[in-house]
């Protein structure tokens, strides 16, 4: 029933008993803690579709946990709403809002004292799941997160290196197979590379299983790599901006969001433009280094640069040339008015 897909070989597996992604609705959130002379989010508003992967992403302190635990209600509301597939999550028992919302702490919060295979029981434990099928679940998802169950089942997450709990982590979140996933700097406490290839096989994952998940970070770069939407945050979880990665490095709502953005935006939206974007030149009888259609134009621009070439050859899937691509082409895609040599002048 609830066989491997191994349609992939990262540590990430999909499971194909699986719910997909729900709706989430939070509407006028605030939360004001006791004592404390400001709110910590005031007047929070976001819609958030099915299957769409939402990255927060803004400095220390400025509420995106705060905003993320009131989802599954580790912290009640001051005031406003919030609704999962529509249900007022206020309404929802704790057992099912726990069935409905898997939680990826931040600081990985495997529990020292637990085994990994404890550790990932936690919540079908809570919701009295039969033993048997407790123990096929946690075989299931030490595989989907490729930890061999034999040699990982029976350690403690100190037994682990930090990539290794971090995909017990979320090992664990994924057990009771919820629709939402909220995800709190999962991957923070990793070494660069380990961090790279989390965030590649966590996005070939959701692919498979298209789960509705905050996401939260204060890395841009993750932001813009992982996320289907972006909300760049300010003091109080106050939106500055909320949209697509591409659409927000190529019109920063503000000064707030460009300094977040930081240096090289126009490299940054080359890396999310695959070159098919760019409108190519004639192939006939053109030489350079040869670039695969399926790469971004930020590889086709580094190829450029390293090799000192005018162009590049693009080729197809057979490795045959179909057009060539220059720096200007590049720049065109970006929106840049590039002088054509001998052209009229246009007057405006
Ligand atoms: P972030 O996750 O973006 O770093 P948090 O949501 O953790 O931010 O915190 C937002 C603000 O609320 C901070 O100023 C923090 O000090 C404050 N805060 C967080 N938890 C509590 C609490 N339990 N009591 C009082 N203030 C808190
Ligand atoms: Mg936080």
């Amino acid at each position: 029933m609830s066989d491997t897909v191994h349609t992939n070989t990262g540590f990430f597996r999909a499971i194909s008993s699986q719910s997909a992604g729900v709706s989430l609705e939070l509407d006028h959130v605030t939360k004001h803690y006791p004592g404390q002379p400001a709110p910590a989010v005031e007047d929070f508003s976001m819609s958030i579709e099915p299957g769409e992967l939402i990255m927060f992403v803004g400095p220390s302190g400025c509420g995106k946990t705060t905003t993320m635990k009131m989802v599954n209600r580790l912290i009640e509301p001051t005031g406003g709403s919030i609704r999962i597939d529509g249900k007022d999550v206020l309404s929802l028992n704790p057992n099912e809002l726990r069935r409905h919302v898997g939680y990826v702490i931040q600081q990985i919060g495997l529990f020292p004292h637990r085994t990994i295979a404890e550790n990932i029981a936690t919540v079908p434990k809570m919701l009295g799941w039969k033993k048997e099928r407790i123990a096929e679940r946690v075989d299931e998802l030490l595989r989907t997160v490729q930890l061999d169950p034999a040699a990982f089942a029976n350690r403690y997450p100190r037994q682990l290196s930090g990539g290794q709990q971090q995909r017990a982590g979320v090992a664990r979140a994924l057990a009771a197979d919820p629709p939402v996933m909220l995800m709190d700097e999962p991957f923070g406490a990793t070494d660069p590379i380990t961090r790279e290839r989390l965030q590649a096989e966590f996005l070939r994952l959701q692919a498979e299983i298209g789960k509705t998940i905050i996401f939260v970070t204060h890395d841009f770069d993750e932001a813009i790599r992982m996320g289907d939407r972006i909300a760049v945050l300010s003091d109080r979880s106050r939106i500055e901006q909320f949209d697509t990665p591409a659409n927000i490095l190529a019109a920063p709502a503000n000064e707030y969001v460009s300094s977040f953005i930081g240096q090289g935006a126009a490299l940054k939206r080359l890396a999310l433009m695959p070159i098919a974007e760019a409108k190519l030149g004639p192939a006939a009888g053109a030489e350079g280094p040869k670039i695969s259609i399926g790469d971004n134009l930020r590889d086709a621009l580094d190829l450029l640069v390293l090799s000192g070439a005018p162009r590049v050859l693009v080729t197809d899937a057979d490795d045959r040339t179909i057009g060539t691509l220059d720096q200007a082409g590049i720049s065109s895609v970006l929106g840049a008015t590039v002088p054509v040599v001998g052209a009229p002048a246009v007057t405006p």
